[in-house]
């Protein structure tokens, strides 16, 4: 197997409190993998090392053999990341904001590809509105379309589906779904465990910024249903 993202023995301090604690994590190529744990657990911080935006105090992190800090540009083209926050300039369109995160990577030439991403993403009616008069959902979705103009194969999720509607959560879903049996590694946080569940083949489970648990969703879920108070504490959410 190969692996897609090593982290090792990586600790991150925001002045003395412990963010992530000597957390070592090895997701193979191809995985469907999910980091569950409450708010304030270190899901985000976590994956912000692994993308390099975030620097780690100790330890390393490399993403398809490429050290994250030393080999930065190498690691961030084979990674896509779809953050929480909904980041874009307003003034440009669906499709120039999508050519300007092509332009970020070096690629010129994917005209073809953002109009397959575009149009699997139910955006082809939007492609030359500009940002600024999207809806939330609509913005959701030209997030994730941005992480995958480079066809990342690695590509990271943080809470896609928090308060995104019903139908944007499916369709989203059945995509990165195909994305994953395409060969793509996903990575999702999320606190919503039957989410997870449903697409995940195994989780790590973050706490106060130490990996708690490692295991198959299959094994994850039958710890569970053994003790359902310790899956209410652990996801209060
Ligand atoms: P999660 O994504 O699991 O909700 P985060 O990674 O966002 O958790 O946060 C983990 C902890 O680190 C929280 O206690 C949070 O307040 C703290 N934290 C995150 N970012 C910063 C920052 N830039 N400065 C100070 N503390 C931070």
């Amino acid at each position: 197997m190969t692996a897609a993202i090593v982290v090792q023995n990586v600790c991150k301090y925001f002045g003395a409190f412990c963010a992530l604690d000597h957390v070592h994590l090895e997701i193979q190529a191809g995985e469907f993998f999910a980091l569950l744990g409450p708010n304030g657990a270190g899901k985000t911080t976590l994956i912000h090392t692994i993308a390099g935006l975030s620097v780690a105090d100790s330890g390393s992190i490399h993403v398809m053999g490429n050290h994250v800090t030393k080999q930065y540009r190498q690691a961030r083209m084979r990674l896509g990341i779809v953050p929480q926050e909904l980041v874009f300039d307003p003034f440009f369109t669906v499709r120039e904001t999508l050519k300007i995160q092509s332009g970020y990577y070096g690629i010129s030439d994917n005209g073809a590809w953002i109009d397959e991403i575009i149009a699997r993403l139910g955006l082809a009616d939007k492609a030359d509105t500009n940002m600024r008069a999207l809806s939330g959902g609509m913005k959701r979705r030209v997030m994730v379309a941005q992480a995958l103009v480079h066809k990342p194969p690695v590509i990271i999720l943080d809470e896609p589906t928090a308060g995104v509607d019903v139908e944007l959560r499916q369709s989203l879903w059945d995509f990165i779904r195909e994305l994953n049996v395409a060969g793509h590694t996903i990575v999702l946080t999320t606190h919503y465990l039957e989410e997870a569940e449903a697409l995940c083949n195994r989780i790590a489970m973050l706490k106060q910024g130490k990996v708690i648990a490692l295991n198959s969703m299959q094994n994850f879920i039958s710890t569970m249903s053994v003790g359902y108070t310790l899956r209410l504490r652990l996801l209060p959410d």
